[in-house]
């Protein structure tokens, strides 16, 4: 039996690019840039300054906002700039920039700490501190999923092993290639949210995954995996929430409302390191893959590296590029340049051609419904499109527009190439801006 969820459609996934190549680890650059913004929340303030020393795992900037997480240095070095830089979202951030000495000196504050002797408000510090982040894309920091408000009575713990995006497998190899570090995680989340048993939802193209975390997950005894079925947006929050526990997240509502948490498998991962061994998120798995990429293959590497040094380990580009992109061709940035560094929310880097996807042109809607018939939160995206390019915002949040998970299935499928959800996304956009400026 597999669980899933009502709408959505399987995408070819190209995943046996990866899948079956283990997790290479990489060694660092000679230079590492950090940019400040790897989060969702407040701005961070510097707390390192040109020419200053500094060790692996050090905290770069921070702040004491709690809707905040800090960056830290990946390697031990010198601080040889901080200038505005070009991120993955297209935007110029502040960034630290560290020559690495290659030593990997550990900063002093680094040590394991015992979740079982800590209390609540210490385990959660642990996780703040350690800058730990929704690794699957969102950036929203851990420490603020795991407290949600009191009225909001939370009995489902469910772990996103889903990974519904075409061709990434970095957390398909973290299942197969350290299960016991997800294991481990889940307890730690579980004693923070107060809960007794978690689940974890993983699709079946994965069955050797499956097949090792049902063996662990029993040797725990209060974890349960569900299999779930290939289909885009699977691992979209409300629908594995959905999926796993019949429960639908109110609209314009948080998985809260639903009573479930749901957290990334990597981002379990990072839970375990930092309370076993004190470690930071300064690591990460990332997927090189594409159909322009000489060598695709899965990579552990320092934050910090930039993209083009993640592509020349995978071999560089072996034809044209057409479309580079961070994160799945679905959800996705498009990057113009390979100059930007892996932040904590790279889980791939994707190379294609124009046969493989990296297509652009425009055409009109034609009507044909597609949009509609898969759309996994049942809009109606040709005239959520429609609206958004007249300007009728009011029409479009009438048809429900801000529930919108912007999983990019009605672009992916529209045969006009229209593109819905470009303009749905500007449409959300100004509605927002416009209750910001109300308040
Ligand atoms: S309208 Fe939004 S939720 Fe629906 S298919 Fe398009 S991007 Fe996905
Ligand atoms: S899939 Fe594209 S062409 Fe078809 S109705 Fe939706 S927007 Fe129009």
């Amino acid at each position: 039996m597999s669980y899933t969820f009502k709408g959505g459609m399987h995408v070819p996934d190209y995943k046996e690019l990866t899948c079956g190549k283990p997790i290479k680890k990489l060694d660092g650059d000679k230079i590492h840039i950090y940019p400040l913004q790897q989060h969702i929340g407040a701005p961070l303030e510097l707390k390192v300054a040109v020419g200053d020393n500094v060790k692996a795992g050090q905290v770069l900037a921070d702040t004491d906002a709690f809707v905040s997480t800090p960056v830290h240095s990946s390697v031990s070095g010198r601080v040889c700039d901080i200038k505005p830089y070009l991120h993955p979202s297209g935007a110029m951030v502040t960034s630290v920039f560290v020559e690495n000495d290659f030593e990997y000196t550990l900063s002093e504050d680094i040590h394991p700490y015992d979740p079982d002797s800590m209390t609540h408000d210490e385990l959660l510090a642990v996780v703040r501190n350690a800058g730990i982040v929704g690794m699957g894309g969102a950036g929203f920091p851990t420490h603020v999923k795991l407290s949600p408000p009191p009225e909001k009575k939370i009995d489902y713990l469910i772990v996103n092993g889903a990974e519904c995006e075409p061709y990434i497998t970095a957390d398909h190899r973290r299942m197969l290639e350290t299960p016991e570090l997800i294991i481990d995680g889940i307890q730690i989340v579980l004693k923070i949210l107060g809960l007794d048993c978690g689940y974890i939802g993983i699709e079946t193209n994965k069955k050797d995954a499956i097949e090792i975390m049902t063996k662990k997950a029993q040797e725990a005894g209060n974890i349960k995996v569900c299999p779930l079925k290939p289909k885009y947006p699977q691992g979209a929050e409300k629908q594995l929430i959905y999926a796993v526990s019949g429960r639908q997240v109110p609209s314009g509502g948080l998985p809260a409302d639903a009573g479930a948490i749901v957290i990334n498998i990597d981002t379990v991962s990072q839970m375990s390191l930092a309370f076993r061994k004190g470690m930071p998120l300064t690591k990460r798995i990332v997927t090189v893959s594409g159909d322009c990429i000489a060598q695709p293959g899965n990579f552990e590497v320092y934050t910090g590296v930039t993209f083009d040094y993640l592509i020349q380990a995978a071999g560089g580009f072996s034809r044209d590029v057409k479309k580079l992109i961070m994160g799945g061709p679905m959800m996705g940035i498009a990057q113009y340049s390979t100059e930007p560094p892996v932040v904590k929310t790279t889980s791939s880097l994707l190379a294609l051609s124009a046969e493989g996807g990296g297509y652009d042109d425009y055409s009109p809607c034609i009507r044909c419904g597609r949009c509609v018939d898969h759309c996994p939160m049942h809009l109606m995206p040709l005239y959520l499109s429609k609206f958004s390019l007249e300007g009728d915002l009011e029409k479009a949040e009438e048809y429900n527009i801000l529930d919108c998970i912007e999983c990019g299935l009605c672009s992916y499928l529209c045969p006009g190439k229209q593109g819905p959800l470009h303009n749905i996304r500007v449409a959300k956009q100004q509605i927002l801006e416009n209750r910001r400026k109300k308040k």
